[in-house]
């Protein structure tokens, strides 16, 4: 048989074996090595697989996949189901969308308009290009146009991979600002691009505040340090996920400047752009002189109305990057769910009418998260966890290390504290988070292992469960020492 049909052949084999059960199970998905310990034991047919790719002459797996085969997403959804958690890991609202977006998104499947359970335009469903660039435009302060400078693409995840796949050559360099969302690297290199990694560090908050999100700072001579002519492009991330940290307008002059001088492309990822809290302001970097031109914006539905599950994202920019994006998406993605579109494009028609006013939606998620996020932080520092406010995002991440003595650091010195930490409470207190090593490169975990991300876009019954284990933890053990 031909190689190639051989392939195929395989590969339709194991998906019929391993088809990913119920996301609800913990089996969407291990990495390629996990999923073979698994398969080995179980299925004869697996060793029949096996066979076929021992034998086949031809290398299987691409290039531009090495290096980016574990996932944290992956494993930690995994183990948060495994182990019954109270899941404040993996970052979803637990509680619905608004009920009109619900019900629009009902409608534009059951109702008269049954055109749209079909295909739409390709590079994002008509009404919503039209809605967005109307709600964005003036806070771009820029008239845009809903066909050159708006795209819409598989929520914020596939506006991010077109602009990687679209704009990082070979050879390309591309800065990373650490802590960061941990698909900037695989998709980098993918890419065939270099990650170049500059990190945020913690500053002293002074006069005896508590520590926040806002005291991790990036030193611009640092960023400056890492440019050279094969730099090509910067990702920047505010809100950040996993800190919390929201830029000042002075911090992005300073990284708007920095783009500017070296001639660099900006993807900034805005995803968490209405979820900023004690009066702190998100500024979009696009909006600074100077930058619309260099600057791809991305955004989610998934984040801003409460349904990431819907997967609505996209981008926003000048023609002249935008052009690229979409002939990688017209090759790829083609378009994302058309009933969705036109579910977030009520949404923003919706949203339109009431900015400013108390019921709009994206004021309303603010206080109520804030609240929420006060709460985490009480429960946190009362069970010796030392949390940084969260300026902005549903991220709070908090200091593990006095636990040091009631968890022991693992024997395996490669593995950073945080993931053990993690997973030790997730196994004997039912809690899940994310350790915020994973947010880091490999050769920076180490120095930032001793910080786990817990996320509070949940219920107040789900943090209630939470509050429960944390204060029964508190009351058993004999607390962490210094
Ligand atoms: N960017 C950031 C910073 C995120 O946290 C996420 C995931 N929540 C995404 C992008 C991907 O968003 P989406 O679910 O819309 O694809
Ligand atoms: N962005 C989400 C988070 O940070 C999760 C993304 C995912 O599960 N792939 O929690």
């Amino acid at each position: 048989m031909h190689s190639h049909s051989f392939a195929l052949a395989k590969n339709k084999v194991q998906r019929l074996l391993f088809l990913p059960g119920s996301v609800w199970n913990g089996w969407g998905g291990r990495s390629q090595s996990q999923r073979r310990g698994i398969r080995s034991c179980r299925s004869p047919l697996y060793a029949f697989t096996t066979h076929i790719q021992d034998r086949m002459a031809k290398r299987i797996q691409a290039r531009r996949l090495e290096g980016v085969d574990e996932n944290i997403w992956v494993e930690f959804v995994s183990l948060a189901a495994q182990y019954k958690t109270v899941n404040l890991g993996q970052g979803f609202p637990d509680f619905p969308p608004p009920r009109y977006v619900r019900e629009a998104f009902s409608k534009a499947i059951t109702g008269e308009q049954t055109l749209l359970n079909q295909y739409t335009r390709a590079f994002g469903h008509p009404p919503l290009v039209k809605a967005l660039a109307q709600f964005f435009g003036p806070l771009f302060g820029k008239e845009l146009d809903p066909l050159s400078n708006v795209m819409v693409s598989v929520g914020a995840y596939g506006a991010l991979f077109c602009s990687f796949q679209a704009l990082v050559d070979e050879g390309d360099e591309v800065i990373i600002i650490e802590p960061f969302f941990d698909s900037y690297e695989p998709m980098t290199l993918m890419a065939g691009g270099r990650c170049v990694f500059v990190s945020l560090r913690p500053t002293s908050a002074g006069d005896g505040k508590p520590p926040s999100s806002g005291d991790w700072r990036l030193d611009p001579a640092e960023l400056e340090a890492k440019i050279n002519k094969n730099t090509k492009m910067l990702v920047l991330n505010t809100p950040n996920n996993p800190l919390g940290k929201v830029f000042t307008k002075e911090e992005l002059e300073e990284i708007a400047n920095i783009c500017i001088k070296y001639d660099l492309i900006c993807i900034s990822d805005e995803v968490y752009e209405w979820l900023v809290y004690d009066g702190n302001q998100h500024v979009r970097i696009a909006s600074l002189p100077g930058m619309w031109d260099r600057t791809i914006t991305i955004g989610s539905a998934g984040k801003t109305f409460s349904a990431t599950g819907w997967k609505v994202g996209w981008a926003f920019g000048p023609d002249s990057l935008l052009k690229h994006l979409r002939t990688v998406h017209q090759n790829s993605i083609y378009h994302c769910a058309t009933a969705a579109q036109e579910a977030v494009a009520q949404g923003f028609l919706k949203e339109l009418e009431r900015q400013g006013k108390p019921d709009c939606y994206f004021l309303q998620l603010r206080d109520e998260l804030q609240k929420k996020r006060d709460r985490l932080y009480h429960c946190l520092t009362e069970v010796g966890m030392t949390p940084l406010i969260s300026q902005g995002s549903y991220f709070m991440i908090a200091d593990v290390s006095r636990f040091k003595s009631q968890v022991p650091p693992p024997t395996d010195p490669n593995i950073p504290y945080d993931n053990y930490f993690t997973k030790w409470m997730m196994k004997h207190k039912q809690l899940a988070a994310i350790p915020v090593s994973a947010f880091y490169s490999a050769p920076h975990k180490k120095q930032f292992e001793n910080y786990i991300r817990f996320c509070f876009v949940k219920e107040d019954a789900t943090l209630k469960a939470a509050e429960k284990i944390l204060q029964k933890w508190s009351s058993e053990s004999p607390g962490p020492q210094d």
